[in-house]
């Protein structure tokens, strides 16, 4: 039997609740056996995040406990470079069973940014990648994209076959948060609650994150 193994990056500081739900369904939606949600050590597309990796990996941990399938992977905390998406699909292929499907998740935005990624047509090598798809998406795939969705997209998520090489897309409306106005929000002392599990927001304030 294969496995269906999802991946969600990001730099998760914090990781909120439009991470969370966002990752609740689509494991539900294509059962997946696992959903690893991997802080980035240094993101190689923007500035120093608020919080350390160790801190930011930390509250992916406390996000997570107990939520199965969903899963904190500190694979790109312990590698000595930059993180690069496609390090980070070799080194899971090696732990996994040849047979495994590895579904990479990006939204809409993340996938038209494709090709400014490190060595990115070889991604589909190692994964498939499901694009979350949002109502409201504002940016257009470059004809190269676009090239590639023809040649290797498939119109039903659950039809995905073999263990990687294809795209397939999903909808969703993701819930109006990000991690920036939550930072804001802390910086001008104002309450996050209920947009970060409250174990998360007790690991905020106890470390002091996120002040100015
Ligand atoms: P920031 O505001 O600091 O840019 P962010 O909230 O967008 O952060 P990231 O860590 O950059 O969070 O996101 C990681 C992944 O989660 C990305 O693929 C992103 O598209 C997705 N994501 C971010 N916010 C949401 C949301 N509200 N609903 C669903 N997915 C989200």
């Amino acid at each position: 039997m294969s496995r269906r193994i999802g991946i969600l990056g990001g730099t998760f500081d914090p990781v909120h609740i439009g991470h969370l739900r966002g990752a609740v369904e689509v494991a539900e939606m294509l059962g997946l056996d696992e959903l690893r949600l991997i802080p980035s050590a240094r993101p190689p597309h923007r500035g120093a995040p608020g919080a350390s990796p160790e801190q930011r990996l930390e509250m992916v941990r406390l996000a997570v406990r107990d939520v199965s399938p969903l899963m904190a992977d500190d694979r790109e905390l312990r590698r000595d470079k930059p993180s690069y998406t496609l390090d980070t699909l070799v080194s899971l292929r090696e732990e996994i069973a040849p047979q495994d499907q590895l579904l990479l998740l990006l939204g809409w935005d993340a996938f038209c940014g494709l090709p400014s990624w490190y060595r990115w047509t070889e991604l589909l090598d190692h994964c498939h990648i499901l694009v979350l798809q949002r109502p409201d998406a504002d940016m257009d795939a470059s004809e190269a994209l676009r090239d590639l969705v023809a040649a290797r997209s498939v119109p039903d998520p659950q039809a995905l076959a073999g263990p990687a090489g294809q795209i397939t897309f999903v909808w969703q409306t993701p819930l109006e948060v990000s991690a920036t106005q939550i930072r804001q929000s802390l910086a001008s002392g104002k309450s996050v609650r209920f947009l970060v599990p409250d174990a998360v927001l007790a690991y905020i304030h106890a470390q002091g994150l996120y002040l100015r």
